[in-house]
C-alpha cells in the first residue's frame, strides 16, 4: 500500500496559453499514475499540432514587449518568480514527491533549487556585459560592438525526473534573455508543471511569456521541434530522443541545446578517503532513485581497495531505506512509472547474466506494489556488459576493478558517453590527470553533487551538444549582431581612382 493521500489535483491538468488555462483541441486526455501505486490518479491534457502552433502564436505575440523590457525589468519579474516557487514549496514537493515517487525531502531541496535558478538568472542578464572592440589607431578607428537580441520563441522540451526543477532551469534564461518560451513538460509527471500558471501569475509575468502545452513526446513535443515559429530548441531527456529532435533542428537551422543521458564513472584509487568516497558513491547512484542524469553509476576501483571497498558498499547498499516517497524517512522512493520500473527490471535481469549480483535486484518485501527496487549493486562487471554500457537511469550501479591510472582512464572512456566523471584520490596531481584525461563535460575531484550554477552544464559525445548555465543560458537565447561604425576620418576600403 502506498499509504498516502493524493494532493490536490486537478480532474484533468489544463495546458496553459496565452495566459489561460486550455483543453487540447481535440479534447483528448492522457492518464496520470501514482508511482507507489500505478493506479490512475488524474488527466492530463494531450496537446498536438494545433495546441502547440496556439502557444506559438500567443509566444509569439508576447514577444516584441518581454523583449523590449530592459534586463532590470525582466530580473525583478524572475525574483518574484523565486519568491512564489519558494512561498509554494511545501506544495510543489508534495506534488512532485506524489507524482514522481522523489522521496520528499529531496523533493523539498529541489524545490528550493528552483526559485535559486530564477535569482541565479536575474542575477546574470543584469550584470552581463557585451562585447566592443576598436580597431584603426587614434582618430581613424572603426569600433564594433555587439548587442544581444532576443532570438524569438523559445521550445522548451523536459523530461520527467526532478520535472519542477529542470523546467526552473530553462525556463529562467530563456525569460532572462528576453525570449517568451512554450513549455512541453514529460507526460509521466505533469502534476508540478500544473502550479506554474499559479506561480507566474502570482509573480506579474505578462499573459503569453509562458505558455505549457502537455501531451506526449511524439505529439506534442515533434509539434513544437517542427515548427517554424520557435528558432532554438532547448532539450532535456535521452540520447535517442535528443537525436530524433536534433534531426527537426537540422530541418528548420534551429539553434538546439541538447543535455542528454548518462553512464558517468565514479574512480576510486586505493589511496582515497574511503570513508568519504563511500558516501559520496552511495549518494550518487541512489539519490533521486537513481534517476539523475549525472548518477555515479559506473564504480571503477583500483585493486588493492576492490575487496574491501565492495564489503562496505554492499552493506551500505543494503541500510539504505526504500519506502513511500511521503515518509520523510524515505531515502529511495519508487521509480517514475510501470514502463520504466519493468525497464530497470530488464537491465537487472540481463545483469544477473552478466556479472555478480551482491544487492538488491529485488522488490522489497514490505511494498509488494508500486515501482519499488531495493538499491542494486553488481561486481565484476566487464566493459562489454550492457549494464556497464548503457544508461539505467533507476537504483542499479556496477562495480569493475582496475590496475593503475591508464586502465582507469580507460575504462572511464568505455562508454558512448561523456556527461559527468567523479575522481577519489589523495594525489591532487593525478586528480588533475585525470580529470584532463577523461572525456566529459564535467568531472569532479573529492566531491560530487556541488555545483556553481555559474559554471557550465552539459556533456561530451552522446551526452549532448552545448552547455548551459550562467552567461551561456543568455548565449543561446539570443542572437549576437554586431554593429562596425567608423569613428573621427575612418575610411572604409574603396576602389582607387576618384579621391
Ligand atoms: P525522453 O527522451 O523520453 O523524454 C524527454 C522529453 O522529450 C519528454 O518531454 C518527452 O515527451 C519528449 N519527447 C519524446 N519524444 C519526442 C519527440 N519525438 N520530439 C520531441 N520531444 C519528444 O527522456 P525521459 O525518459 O523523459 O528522461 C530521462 C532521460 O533524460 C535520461 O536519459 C536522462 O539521462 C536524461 N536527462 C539528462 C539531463 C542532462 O542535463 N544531461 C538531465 C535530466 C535528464
Amino acid at each position: 500500500m502506498s499509504g498516502r493521500s493524493t494532493p490536490p489535483a486537478p480532474s484533468v491538468i489544463a495546458h496553459w496559453i496565452g495566459g489561460e488555462p486550455a483543453e487540447a483541441a481535440d479534447g483528448r486526455v492522457l492518464d496520470v499514475t501514482d508511482p507507489a501505486s500505478n493506479r490512475v490518479y488524474t488527466q492530463v491534457a494531450r496537446g498536438g499540432p494545433a495546441d502547440v502552433a496556439r502557444a506559438v502564436d500567443a509566444a509569439g505575440a508576447a514577444f516584441p514587449a518581454w523583449a523590449a523590457a530592459s534586463p532590470q525589468e525582466r530580473a525583478r519579474v524572475l525574483h518574484r518568480v523565486a519568491d512564489a516557487v519558494e512561498e509554494r514549496r511545501e506544495r510543489l514537493a508534495a506534488a512532485e514527491s506524489y507524482d514522481s515517487g522523489l522521496p520528499i525531502g529531496q523533493a523539498r531541496g529541489q524545490a528550493h533549487r528552483a526559485a535559486e535558478n530564477f535569482r541565479h538568472f536575474a542575477g546574470v542578464i543584469t550584470t552581463l556585459g557585451e562585447d566592443a572592440c576598436r580597431q584603426g589607431g587614434a582618430g581613424a578607428e572603426q569600433l564594433s560592438y555587439v548587442v544581444r537580441v532576443p532570438a524569438g520563441v523559445a521550445g522548451l522540451i523536459t523530461p520527467w525526473n526532478t520535472p519542477f526543477m529542470l523546467q526552473s532551469w530553462k525556463l529562467a534564461p530563456a525569460l532572462a534573455a528576453g525570449c517568451p518560451v512554450v513549455l512541453k513538460p514529460a507526460e509521466w509527471t505533469p502534476l508540478s508543471a500544473s502550479l506554474w500558471p499559479e506561480i507566474l501569475t502570482a509573480a506579474g509575468v505578462p499573459a503569453g511569456v509562458v505558455n505549457i502545452v502537455h501531451g506526449t513526446g511524439p505529439e506534442a513535443g515533434q509539434a513544437l521541434a517542427d515548427h517554424p515559429g520557435v528558432p532554438l530548441i532547448s532539450f532535456t531527456g535521452s540520447t535517442a530522443t535528443g537525436r530524433r529532435v536534433l534531426r527537426s533542428c537540422a530541418d528548420h537551422f534551429k539553434a538546439a541545446s541538447m543535455e542528454l543521458g548518462g553512464k558517468s564513472p565514479v574512480v576510486v584509487f586505493a589511496d582515497a578517503d574511503v570513508e568519504a568516497a563511500l558516501d559520496a558513491v552511495v549518494f550518487g547512484v541512489f539519490s533521486l532513485n537513481g534517476e539523475r542524469c549525472t548518477a555515479g553509476s559506473r564504480l571503477l576501483v583500483e585493486r588493492p581497495l576492490y575487496g574491501e571497498f565492495v564489503r562496505r558498499l554492499t552493506d551500505r547498499a543494503a541500510r539504505v531505506r526504500v519506502g513511500p516517497p511521503s515518509d520523510a524517512a524515505t531515502e529511495v522512493g519508487p521509480l517514475v512509472h510501470a514502463d520504466h520500473y519493468r525497464r530497470v527490471l530488464e537491465y537487472v535481469r540481463s545483469g544477473r547474466e552478466e556479472a555478480r549480483l551482491v544487492a538488491g535486484g529485488e522488490r522489497p518485501v514490505h511494498l509488494p506494489e508500486g515501482n519499488y527496487l531495493r538499491p542494486t549493486v553488481f561486481t565484476d562487471v566487464p566493459r562489454e556488459a550492457r549494464v556497464f554500457q548503457e544508461e539505467i537511469f533507476g537504483p542499479v550501479l556496477t562495480v569493475t576493478a582496475f590496475d593503475g591510472e591508464d586502465e582507469a582512464v580507460d575504462l572511464a572512456n568505455a562508454t558512448r558517453y561523456g556527461l559527468a566523471a567523479y575522481v577519489w584520490t589523495s594525489g591532487l596531481r593525478r586528480g588533475h590527470r585525470l580529470a584532463h584525461a577523461i572525456d566529459s563535460g564535467m568531472v569532479w575531484i573529492n566531491s560530487h553533487n556541488v555545483r556553481d550554477l555559474r559554471s557550465p552544464f552539459g556533456g561530451t559525445k552522446a551526452s549532448g551538444v552545448g552547455r548551459e548555465g550562467g552567461a551561456r543560458g543568455i548565449d543561446f537565447h539570443t542572437e549576437a549582431k554586431t554593429v562596425h561604425v567608423a569613428v573621427g576620418d575612418a575610411r572604409p576600403p574603396r576602389f582607387g581612382g576618384t579621391p
